[in-house]
């Protein structure tokens, strides 16, 4: 969520914001909602002051009458409190469900506009010369007996895969080699559950009972699969109180990523590309705001790193406005040659969500030093304020597109598939996928 005050004080800038995010949501009604919301949380803090003076002032010695005018005064603001509370608690629901639907503000530098105006931040490698027609991966994986897609459409439906032989033990070397990459670089290793309270994801910035959701629901449960191991990252700290010296936290998971792909029929169809569940490992961060930006560069170089280790030709992109998911200040995608397919695919994500998550999923920090409360003031707590962490998540391994990209890079006109060098010790030194 964004700070509502922050929106009421400054709504010129968060209508803008929302048309070069291409977003619908109202500010003007979040702004009018706020207003009714603090009318009606300073009424019903006048009232209870009232009504505790009032049963103060029964303490004393008093004459009959007078007590019973105070009872009576005391049953009165008693039932106008409550009166007054109950058009408090539907004011805050409608201004959280109004609000919920605002997007996180935009990075100053981020390109406006639509998907097209992805800004190139950094090419790495160059296509690849092919002396022979490269096929993509569906025909390699095919010729190779590495993927099944029909004994998939039996078992599970379309846009399921099974990995076989070589390529079964590809995804087991891709996660071993991105959690080992991404440890070394001092995130904590963790094993994730696959299956999330739906209060989680909304907290995340996921919709799970929206039309056309993206999340799988289990039925008569309030748990989903998750999308991304984004989101039980994102849980680790959900209510809690962190010191500024604990930052920043830089977690890893391993998980499942289940997603329906509403709305993408067609789009992408063929093989690895876009299926309903895949294998990824996720880096998470929680920090103070004035680490975020840093961290946010210091992300999309570990990916950038491993992607360039393997290999693989790529672009970094600074994501337009308009293709910001909701919680995103700033995304950065790499997008990397996929020969077999003729063109670049997505492969990677980076995404800064500064506090618009942790505001949701309530994590707090107490600064150490006095000039980051003024930033982002917080409830005062014991021993003193607190501010909102911030936190960003980025792709270090997503299963699937690195296996389209790693065949359709590598394949030789023998029909044989060049394993990247640094995959190699985790597949007992395999360097090649031979035919059979
Ligand atoms: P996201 O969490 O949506 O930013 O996605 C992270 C990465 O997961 C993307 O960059 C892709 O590499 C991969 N990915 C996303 N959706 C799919 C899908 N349906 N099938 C395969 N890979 C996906």
């Amino acid at each position: 969520n964004l700070d509502f005050k922050f929106v009421k004080d400054n709504l010129a800038l968060v209508i803008e914001n929302c048309k070069a995010r291409n977003s619908n949501a109202d500010p003007a009604r979040v702004a009018a909602l706020y207003d009714e919301f603090t009318r009606l949380k300073q009424e019903s803090d006048a009232l209870r002051a009232a009504r505790n003076e009032n049963s103060a002032a029964m303490k004393g010695k008093l004459e009959p009458d007078a007590r019973q005018a105070l009872i009576a005064r005391g049953q009165a603001l008693k039932s106008d409190l409550e009166s007054l509370e109950a058009a408090l608690s539907a004011a805050e629901a409608a201004l959280q469900l109004e609000g919920q639907r605002l997007p996180n503000l935009t990075h100053p530098d981020a390109p406006l506009g639509g998907e097209d105006a992805a800004a190139v931040l950094r090419t790495v490698g160059r296509q690849r010369d092919f002396v022979f027609d490269p096929r993509d991966h569906v025909a390699i994986g095919e010729a190779l007996d590495l993927l099944d897609f029909e004994a998939a459409a039996e078992v599970s439906g379309s846009k399921f895969y099974y990995l076989k032989n070589a390529a079964a033990l590809l995804e087991l070397a891709l996660v071993n080699y991105a959690m080992n990459k991404v440890v070394s670089r001092g995130f904590t290793p963790i094993m994730t559950p696959d299956l999330v309270k739906a209060s989680v994801l909304e907290k995340c910035g996921f919709q799970p009972r929206a039309d056309n959701t993206q999340v799988y629901s289990v039925e008569d449960s309030p748990l989903c699969l998750t999308g991304t191991a984004e989101v039980p990252l994102g849980g680790v700290y959900m209510d809690q109180v962190l010191l500024e010296k604990q930052l920043p936290i830089r977690m890893a998971a391993f998980g499942h990523c289940f997603r329906t792909e509403a709305g993408a029929a067609g789009a992408a169809g063929k093989g690895l590309y876009r299926v309903h569940q895949f294998s990824k490992v996720e880096m998470f961060v929680v920090c103070a705001p004035g680490q975020s930006d840093a961290l946010h560069a210091e992300l999309i170089d570990l990916e950038a790193e491993m992607f360039e280790e393997l290999g693989l030709h790529f672009k970094v992109l600074d994501m337009p406005s308009g293709d910001l998911g909701a919680p995103a200040y700033r995304k950065f995608d790499v997008e990397a040659w996929m020969p077999g397919l003729g063109r670049y695919g997505e492969v990677s994500s980076a995404s800064n969500c500064t506090d618009y998550q942790a505001r949701r999923l309530n994590i707090r920090y107490r600064p150490s030093g006095g000039q980051q409360q003024q930033q982002q003031p917080g409830k005062a707590g014991k021993g003193g304020a607190t501010a909102f962490c911030h936190t960003l998540n980025a792709t270090a391994c997503a299963v699937p597109r690195m296996i389209v990209a790693i065949l359709e890079n590598f394949q030789q006109e023998d029909g044989s598939v060049t394993i990247p060098k640094p995959l190699r010790p985790y597949l007992g030194g395999m360097e090649a996928i031979l035919p059979p």
